[in-house]
């Protein structure tokens, strides 16, 4: 609540007055709003607390609730969310959250249990719901006359043993802008039950979402429609729904966190040359040095895109333009 434009309004003396009683006018509107008001987001109320696991869900969630919404990351902007492990201020932060907003990292498996038995009113959205989602890349496609064997050679020691599961689901959903229209609707109807006397503010901003990503969709698709080779290269595999999308092959040169071995890596430059690939996309929160040695041995260059971006559009913009750039005619 501001006081700031009545003031303004008023000659030098009726506006001493209003700053005098503001205290107590707020202390009456505070009474006066109660928990209703301040559950329908009317004046004085609070934004409501919701933590989301990666900082793109905190962009979906912010266009949606607008100033309804403080909405905080676990994972900040450049660490890696595979490895994050929440802190322990983040945890006692958590016990005042409404919403959490969850989309398949591990954290959330380890984590989420926890919180919920300090915090059992909060409310867990699992924006992956209904979505068609698709498994992580089994084997690196790297066609060759070894092909298989690459895989025995640089990946031999994934096995259940050391808890890597060849079955996992892809976690990084968010980089296909149709299936992010969806999370739009997912948080909207969230946050509308949360505070129901925003639903029309929330729709509305909902609306004007899902036409900012028709038209990235529609700008993507028109982007990449000519390209001849449809493959593309990149150190971690986060790029997959996006790929699946658009009809284009993600090669990632990691796998489950590890880096190839030499007979996977030459068979990856084999097929990148071969392609006619020249862009290697690699992310902030990995070391570039594998796809540098990848992009040197194909007369290419590193590209960096942050999968992880609070500018949501602005990546999904540059990965098309390093795919659309990046290879020979
Ligand atoms: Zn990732």
């Amino acid at each position: 609540m501001s006081l700031a434009p009545l003031c303004n309004l008023r000659p030098p003396r009726a506006r001493c007055a209003v700053r005098a009683l503001a205290p107590a006018l707020a202390l009456a509107l505070l009474w006066w709003c109660g928990p209703g008001g301040a559950a329908d987001g009317a004046p004085g109320a609070e934004p409501l607390p919701v933590f989301v696991s990666v900082v793109p869900l905190q962009t979906f969630v912010e266009r949606i609730g607008g100033d309804q919404v403080r909405v905080r990351s676990m994972v900040a902007p450049g660490q890696n969310p595979h490895t994050y492990e929440p802190t322990p201020k983040q945890v006692a932060d958590l016990a005042g959250a409404v919403l959490y907003v969850r989309v398949g990292v591990p954290l959330e498996d380890a984590w989420l249990p926890r919180i919920r038995a300090t915090n059992p009113g909060l409310r867990v959205l699992d924006v992956r719901d209904g979505l068609a989602l698709r498994p992580n890349d089994q084997v690196q496609p790297a066609p060759g006359p070894e092909g298989d064997a690459d895989h025995g050679d640089g990946h031999g020691d994934h096995d259940d043993e050391h808890g890597h599961d060849h079955g996992a689901l892809d976690t990084h959903v968010w980089t296909s802008p149709p299936l992010v229209k969806s999370m739009g609707a997912a948080i909207r109807a969230a946050l509308s039950d949360l505070r129901p006397g925003q639903a029309a503010l929330f729709a509305a901003n909902d609306a004007r979402f899902a036409a900012d990503l028709d038209a990235l969709d529609a700008e993507i698709r028109d982007r990449l429609k000519p390209l001849q080779v449809r493959r593309f290269l990149v150190f971690h595999p986060a790029w997959g729904y996006y790929a699946d999308t658009y009809g284009l092959t993600q090669v990632a040169i990691e796998f489950e966190g590890k880096e190839p071995g030499p007979r996977a890596l030459a068979g990856l430059i084999d097929a990148a040359r071969a392609a006619g690939v020249r862009a290697v996309l690699t992310q902030p929160q990995f070391s570039p040095r594998a796809a540098q040695q990848v992009a040197a041995a194909i007369g290419g260059r590193v590209e960096s895109v942050d999968p992880l971006s609070a500018d949501y559009f602005g990546a999904l913009r540059r990965v098309t333009g390093v795919i659309a750039g990046g290879q020979t005619p």
